[in-house]
């Protein structure tokens, strides 16, 4: 893995109320080697050349450390919106580890999207940061079939892998979800898919399932995707093409999927509206503001 220079390693959101109450983003690392088909983060918009090469921010430890004591408002900390910081690397460098410790003494709060089952090694501090602060950790999952799972996220846990690992972290009681998203035109935008996952997500301790519908094409991204498409799903590049021309934002054809994950969720009472996830976890950060004590390191 390589290192690169690094300014700055925070930055303020201001989607917050469209994304899990987040108050700051972070990227630890550049790339991501999971090799999802449909990755929206490969769009050249994104500058970052050769995506499945993993590079970590050069001092990013500390530069965040400097980051945390200037910052007058906590606040919830996204990990993880434009590579999985649980890439294999993070394994033997610890980098998210390190940063997650200065979020529990600096009494952030922080908000995880993974697919990897290696979120599970750092629950001890997660458990320590949910003590005052808001921690909401969300896995993607897009496909109840592990076979699928493997061919369209192929370089990362599979997708019972990735339900076990939630049912890890539920049972340390920490606010967990499955991110069901994007829903894959002609692949996974199956009823029968949809209601497995959501079943899953009940079962093993999901609070909720959130998704926003279908898969996102642009530039370069969308000939990955329709490589992909030639070698493992032979004729639907020409599907993909008559449906959806050069659509950014392609939809299912089966309009009636977001509803079906909206009944299934009000069937084994999880939530699956933003609005109401946000409220749900947000019930520690006023007790926190208030009491302004850190953690040792
Ligand atoms: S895990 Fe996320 S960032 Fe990594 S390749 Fe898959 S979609 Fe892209």
């Amino acid at each position: 893995m390589e290192f690169i220079p690094a300014k700055t390693i925070l930055q303020k959101s201001t989607c917050g109320d469209r994304w899990f109450g987040i108050d700051y983003n972070m990227n630890l690392y550049k790339g991501c080697p999971h090799g999802c088909i449909y990755c929206d983060s490969r769009s050249d918009c994104y500058r970052i050349e050769n995506f499945d090469t993993v590079r970590a921010k050069m001092n990013a430890v500390e530069i965040l450390e400097r980051e945390l004591q200037t910052k007058r408002q906590k606040g919830v900390i996204g990990i993880g919106a434009m590579s999985d910081t649980y890439n294999p690397f993070e394994k033997q460098y610890e980098i998210t580890r390190k940063a997650l410790a200065l979020i529990r003494k600096y009494g952030f709060g922080v908000s995880v999207d993974t697919k990897s089952s290696l979120i599970v090694r750092d629950r001890d501090l997660f458990r320590e940061i949910n003590e005052r602060q808001n921690v909401i950790l969300k896995f993607t999952i897009t496909t109840a079939g592990d076979e699928l799972s493997k061919i369209i996220e192929p370089h990362v846990c599979c997708s019972s892998e990735r339900f076990k690992a939630m049912q890890r972290l539920a049972g340390e009681g920490l606010f967990t979800g499955v991110l069901l998203t994007p829903i894959i035109p002609f692949i996974t935008d199956t009823e029968e898919n949809i209601k497995q996952i959501v079943r899953l997500s009940y079962e093993n301790g999901a609070k909720f399932v959130w998704s926003r519908g279908g898969v996102t094409l642009r530039e370069n991204q969308r000939i990955y995707f329709y490589d992909k498409l030639d070698r493992y799903f032979p004729g639907l590049k020409g599907r993909y093409i008559h449906t959806f021309a050069t659509n950014y934002v392609c939809n299912s054809l089966n309009k009636n999927l977001l509803n079906i994950i909206g009944e299934e969720c009000d069937k084994y009472g999880l939530l699956y509206e933003m609005q109401d996830i946000i409220k749900a976890c947000k019930r520690k950060n006023a007790r926190s503001e208030q009491s302004g004590l850190l953690f040792p390191d």
